[in-house]
């Protein structure tokens, strides 16, 4: 088998090493081998970074933020647009390896790649936009100054769903503010992080963004680490309790986790629109979105239309391996344990009395192929309807009453994402007003862009990325009162 640094070509396994201080380390122990989930064979090869290989990425962050802190804005946005350029020029060779680990389709890993080269540029314009302000004191001869200085050194810990862009996020705002960042990728998704560390190696200084590989071991020794300032995390709610517990009191923490999103179709909807919503929310990744659309509550009115659309339109998605057809609609899953999980909320529906009105199964073949399914009549006790499922499935329920979808959508722990169609104006405004999520989409199902903040609620955690708020949330104030004696 054919071992190389740089490409990810079809065959190729990406042989991963640690990035710190700008160059790549040795390292000792087993490591991780990671195999493509459409095909089994293995795509890349990475260590699991002990304590002291932690403590070394680490240090190199804590030595960088020295000199990085006093960096101007302009020069901070200087070389996050250089960085932009430079993983611009490798689209595909990062996005072949997001989907040779992670499953997707290459023209969707593509687009990832582009959305996180947008994050670099917006926020290398947004660094040159931070400003303090003056407070008039009491006394004349006095001023206060306010000052927003960067907070350290930052630990991104981050999922394997958007292996590249959840990068993004926490890499730009952090060293748009003035931080120097130690980044764990997935154990799923070691490989696209390699591809990036050789666009870091070009364009950023030495120890300002860090990457260190390993699994959840690995991740403990990051967020336990004397010198991290913050740990920014993204993954599941389990996850993000534990490590809620674990990081000590005086570390900054923001959890992005995941939840259960909610979509409400009302009887003023117009149904095709809500359909193609639905369809490209609820299977895009094969459903392995954060804000997926794991259950829909349709007003009885339109319930038989909406149903028999949503059913149709997923039964036209092409389901392939991503790779060999990159135009596909739904690549492989990424890991056994979803795959899993998804057949099982599939079983308990069917369990229950749903009707399963498309797909249901897996695709014949090798990979962790699974084919769009429609679970229509759902309870809403089944596990479809309370958990994130984080697969291709979908459950829909009637309603009669919209402040009773409304309960509905809202009772289940997490409060990440909700979607909602309606033509009224009513309607809107309640449905934005009620909805207990930190985003609501209404007749549209891109709850997420890169200039507003973007974060959950409840059991889906707390802390912003995107906007303004995701460059804020890596910097803290100061407070300088001189006495200058002017009158
Ligand atoms: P996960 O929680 O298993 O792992 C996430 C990351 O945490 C990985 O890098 C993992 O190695 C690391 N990790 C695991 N245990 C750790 C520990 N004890 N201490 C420190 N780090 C640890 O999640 P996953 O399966 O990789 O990702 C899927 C989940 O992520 C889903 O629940 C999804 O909803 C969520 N997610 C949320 C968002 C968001 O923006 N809210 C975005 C994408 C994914």
């Amino acid at each position: 088998m054919q071992r190389d640094h740089a490409g990810a070509a079809a065959g190729s396994v990406l042989t991963c090493r640690n990035f710190v201080a700008g160059t790549w380390q040795d390292t000792a122990g087993p490591g991780i081998e990671r195999t493509n989930p459409a095909t089994g064979e293995v795509v890349a090869i990475a260590p699991r970074s002990a304590a002291d290989e932690v403590d070394a990425a680490v240090r190199a962050a804590a030595g960088a933020f020295r000199q990085w802190r006093r960096t101007v804005p302009a020069d901070r946005a200087g070389h996050l647009h250089r960085l932009a350029a430079a993983c611009a020029d490798r689209v595909d060779d990062l996005a072949t390896a997001i989907t040779r680990e992670q499953g997707k389709p290459l023209d969707e890993a593509r687009g990832e790649v582009r959305k996180f080269v947008a994050a670099l540029h917006y926020y290398a314009e947004e660094a040159t936009r931070v400003y303090g302000r003056t407070i008039p004191n009491d006394a004349p001869g006095f001023t206060s100054i306010v000052e927003k200085e960067p907070l350290g050194v930052v630990a991104g810990i981050v999922p394997w769903n958007y292996p590249i862009e959840l990068i993004g996020w926490k890499l730009a705002g952090a060293v748009a503010a003035g931080c120097t960042i130690v980044l764990k990728p997935s154990e799923y998704t070691p490989g696209c992080a390699q591809v990036l560390s050789e666009c870091l190696a070009a364009t950023l200084p030495p120890g300002v963004a860090n990457i260190v590989y390993g699994d959840g071991s690995t991740g403990q020794a990051l967020v336990a680490h004397p010198l991290v300032a913050k740990v920014g995390f993204t993954g599941s709610q389990a996850t993000g309790q534990a490590l809620y517990r674990a990081v000590t009191g005086v570390t900054g923490l923001s959890l992005e986790l995941g939840g259960s999103c909610p979509m409400i179709v009302t009887g003023s909807a117009d149904v095709t629109a809500a359909v193609r919503g639905a369809t490209r929310r609820a299977f895009r990744n094969a459903g392995q979105i954060c804000i997926a659309i794991n259950r829909i509550y349709v007003h009885e009115t339109v319930y038989d239309a909406f149903v028999d659309g949503l059913g149709a339109a997923a039964d036209a998605l092409t389901v392939s391996d991503g790779l060999a057809n990159p135009a596909a609609d739904v690549g492989s899953m990424t890991m056994d344990e979803t795959y899993r999980r998804t057949l099982d909320h599939i079983a308990d529906a069917d369990k229950r009395g749903a009707r399963i009105v498309a797909g249901g199964g897996p695709v014949e073949g090798p990979g962790l192929f699974l084919r769009p399914t429609v679970i229509a009549d759902a309870p809403d006790d089944a596990l479809i309807m309370t958990e994130e499922t984080f697969g291709p499935a979908v459950g829909v329920a009637r309603y009669t009453r919209l402040a009773d979808a409304i309960d509905r959508a809202n009772g289940v722990p997490g409060g990440l994402a909700a979607y909602a169609y309606t033509n009224d104006t009513r309607e809107t405004f309640t449905l934005a007003g009620e909805l207990d999520f930190g985003n609501v989409a209404v007749n549209n199902v891109d709850a997420g862009i890169i200039n507003a903040p973007y974060g959950g609620r409840r059991e889906s955690g707390f802390g912003s990325e995107h906007g303004p708020e995701g460059l804020e949330s890596y910097l803290q104030l100061k407070h300088v009162r001189l006495r200058h004696d002017a009158q």
